[in-house]
């Protein structure tokens, strides 16, 4: 006898890793389970990419203001502050529209922390849901370092929060998230990277 599982797919995670391929998935007809403790979309939308977009566009045109200067004049500087906030709007409906986009798909949505209970089996709260596919996307998270002074050393998503820019950084990373970091904090006045 064939074993009967919840989901033809089960996801653990909802982020990039998952909500691609999740979604049409779903929309071909198969059971389509998305775990998910914290915001849907998880890094890109919320802490990654499209935070950094939002925050490196007015960054954009201030440079092309700086090449043009002589045919425009004027300086055009960079409010941090509501630039953050500005951040915000953007990608506050993010998760909400991806969770959407899952659910018109037909994917189930489960908030929760989940763990791997065996091959096909996900826990979460205590409830377990099965998967004839599981498939793991947990994404990472900021690696702390074990040095003295690490705690006062903050990750790239508190940085995109910060209210008010550091006159001095030092960035720590080989990753995709500092080479990705909005160039504001290198702009005229602050010091940048080596
Ligand atoms: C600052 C920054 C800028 C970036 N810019 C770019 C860019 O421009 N272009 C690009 O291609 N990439 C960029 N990246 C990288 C990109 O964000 C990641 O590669 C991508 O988000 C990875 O997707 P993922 O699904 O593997 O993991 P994540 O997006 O991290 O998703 C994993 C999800 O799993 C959830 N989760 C973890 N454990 C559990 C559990 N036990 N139960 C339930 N849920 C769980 C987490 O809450 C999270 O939502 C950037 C990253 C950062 C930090």
């Amino acid at each position: 006898m064939t074993q009967t599982y919840d989901y033809d797919v089960l996801f653990l995670g909802a982020g990039h890793g998952t909500f691609d391929g999740a979604g049409p998935l779903a929309a071909s007809g198969k059971r389509v389970g998305v775990i998910e403790s914290g915001l849907i979309g998880g890094t890109c939308p919320n802490r990654g990419c499209n935070a950094k977009i939002t925050l490196d566009a007015p960054v954009t045109v201030q440079r092309a203001v700086e090449r043009m200067q002589g045919v425009v004049s004027g300086k055009v500087g960079i409010n941090w502050s509501e630039l953050v906030a500005h951040k915000q709007t953007i990608i506050d409906p993010l998760p909400g529209n991806i969770a959407g986009k899952l659910t018109q798909s037909g994917a189930d949505i489960i908030h929760g922390r989940g763990v791997l209970i065996d091959a096909h089996t996900i826990s979460v709260d205590g409830r377990a849901y099965t998967g004839d596919k599981i498939v793991v996307a947990t994404g990472l998270r900021p690696h702390r370092l074990d040095v003295p002074g690490d705690e006062l050393a903050i990750d790239s998503s508190d940085f995109m929060n910060l209210r008010e820019l550091p006159h001095r950084i030092a960035i720590m990373a080989r990753a995709t998230s500092v080479w990705s970091l909005p160039p504001s904090p290198t702009r005229p006045g602050r010091t940048s990277p080596s």
